[in-house]
């Protein structure tokens, strides 16, 4: 008998995604959905908290809003899709159900970064518990309970940690362009939960699977799935077998720990909700809503590149801070009416000038490009004054940080303090052959052949005119007084 060839396994992994919808009230309710809400237990009423004899009344916005991503995610809206009863017992589910979707959901489908969708169905949140352990029992607040809650599953398609935090990324910066949710992880607005399993490399079979929950940062996504997929080869290479549970992420340990052993969906008795009846998807709505799309991401990752020739890592910035990358768009049409040629070059440069300078000076500050008091239109004059000569980028870094400071124009900055760039030729030929003269060896040096004598002359010159004058300019006047 030939030996067992030790067995390679490959991870198969599924992602869960929850998002809380940012609308004006909750799912079946008129309360006010307000994530920011610091008192417990203000925003409720008979419906959301469950009272016998209420009815819920669907949130259209909320609809639209799952609407509006399955769209973007290139979903198919079914004509029919209806609400389900999820029935378990907890204390911060008043009700004792959660009114879901369970066969027909609004999104079926779709696709994000080459990972399939399997669909995108709309449910209500839970309350929240808060638990006093040094006086021995929970509260229960339930402004959460009953606000719109998208939930989005995808296929195993991931074979990676790194691969699955980079899909929740994506799909949280897409949430954020559509403007259906502020998917903040760390206030639970988006939630991850990670399906993975292992199976022999090639095999067509799919493993038995664990879930992990309470994946609250993408570098929990990332950690947890790649802990997990450590654990489970462990246990198949002592040729032991992988139990269908559910486990937690303990971020401080970094292990996966055990919570529970995992509910099959007969557990929750699901059945049609018999207080609502099925929907039937307005079709021009959905028309409506596709015409509106706003770019996404993807989209403008490749205009800035076809458009403006941006660096990539310059682009990711902007695209992931969508306030800057329209402050840069606003610069970049004050702008427009440079020939094309030069406004290539000086639209990179106020990327530069953007992404350098000006973030820095946001990030000095921890403010947000809508607290700046400089308009885009001084930016594109900063920029412009720059790229004629007019000013040395010494002292576009010091108007720049005036024009932070008292938000007037660069122009009238420039002229208070004096700082425009020397630009009279005689004068700064005057200061080159003082230079020259006060550093002769350097001068010699540099007609033997030697380069960094003349960076060093320029810098003694740009000194000499305290530096507001041109080192290219500067550099060819003393290239001509050195022939
Ligand atoms: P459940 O009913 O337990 O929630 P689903 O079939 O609805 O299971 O799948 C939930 C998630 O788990 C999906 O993201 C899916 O892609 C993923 N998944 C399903 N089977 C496996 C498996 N064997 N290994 C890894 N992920 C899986
Ligand atoms: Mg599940
Ligand atoms: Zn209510």
């Amino acid at each position: 008998m030939v030996k067992d060839k030790k067995v390679e396994y490959e991870p198969v992994i599924g992602l869960e995604i929850h998002a809380e919808l940012k609308t004006k009230t909750k799912m079946f309710c008129a309360c006010k959905n307000d994530p920011d809400e610091r008192h417990p237990n203000v925003n409720i009423c008979p419906i959301c908290t469950g009272q016998p004899g209420t009815l819920p009344v669907i949130n259209r916005e909320a609809v639209a809003h799952v609407i509006k991503t399955g769209l973007a995610l290139k979903s198919k809206i079914p004509e029919i899709t209806k609400w389900d009863r999820k029935n378990y017992f907890y204390p911060d589910l008043p009700k004792g159900y959660q009114i879901s979707q369970y066969d027909k959901p609004i999104c079926l489908g779709g696709e994000l970064d080459k990972i399939k969708i399997t669909r995108v169905h709309l449910e209500e949140d839970t309350g929240r518990l808060v638990h006093f352990g040094h006086i021995g029992h929970s509260l229960v607040d339930f402004n959460r309970a009953g606000v719109p809650l998208m939930e989005l599953v995808t296929e195993p398609d991931f074979t990676s940690g790194e691969e699955a935090s980079a899909f929740a990324q994506e799909l949280q910066l897409i949430l954020r362009y559509l403007g259906v949710s502020d998917a903040d992880m760390e206030k639970g607005q988006m939630r991850v939960e990670a399906n993975l399993s292992l199976k022999p490399i090639g095999a067509k079979e799919l493993g038995t699977k664990v879930e992990v929950k309470n994946l609250n940062s993408f570098k929990a996504v990332r950690d947890a799935i790649d802990f997990e997929i450590k654990r489970q080869t462990k246990i198949l290479e002592r040729d032991e077998k992988i139990v269908q549970q559910t486990y937690g992420w303990n971020e401080s340990k970094g292990e996966t720990v055990l919570q529970r052993t995992k509910e099959e969906s007969h557990d929750y008795r699901y059945f049609p909700e018999p207080d609502l009846p099925p929907m039937i998807t307005n079709t021009e709505l959905v028309k409506e809503i596709e015409a509106g799309l706003p770019e996404l991401p993807s989209g403008k990752r490749k205009r800035f590149k076809s458009e403006y020739g941006l660096a990539d890592n310059q682009i990711n910035i902007l695209v992931n801070n969508k306030k800057l990358a329209g402050f840069f768009e606003n610069v970049a049409s004050e702008l427009q009416e440079l020939e094309e040629g030069d406004r290539k070059k000086i639209v990179v440069l106020s990327a530069n000038y953007i992404l350098g300078d000006f973030l820095g000076l946001l990030n000095e500050a921890s403010a947000e490009v809508d607290d700046t008091r400089i308009t885009a239109e001084d930016f594109a004059e900063l920029i412009g004054l720059v790229h004629r000569g007019a000013i040395t980028t010494s002292t576009a870094k010091e108007v720049l940080k005036e024009m932070w400071a008292t938000g007037k124009d660069p122009s009238n900055i420039i002229d208070e303090k004096n700082l425009g760039q020397v630009q009279d030729v005689g004068e700064l030929e005057k200061a080159a052959s003082k230079i020259i003269s006060e550093n002769q060896t350097a001068a010699a040096d540099y007609k033997k052949g030697k380069e960094a004598s003349l960076q060093f002359l320029i810098g003694q010159v740009m000194r000499e005119t305290r530096g507001k004058a041109n080192p290219e300019t500067i550099s060819g006047i003393l290239k001509k007084l050195l022939r």
